[in-house]
């Protein structure tokens, strides 16, 4: 099962993980304007990872 993490590089903090089967790209940039939007106004570096986990 691969995830998509959502990570503040300013904040060094994990925001978010979801299963990337349910959550597409689009929907991710949504999550992150209406949950994460105080990092966005602050200037904040966010990027999605793409995570792997094993088994
Ligand atoms: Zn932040």
């Amino acid at each position: 099962m691969d995830f998509k993490e959502i990570y503040c590089h300013n904040c060094k903090k994990i925001l978010g993980r979801y299963n990337e089967k349910y959550f597409s790209d689009m929907k991710i940039a949504e999550i992150i304007k209406s949950n994460h939007a105080s990092h966005i106004h602050e200037g904040h570096q966010i990027v999605v990872r793409r995570i792997a986990r094993d088994s």
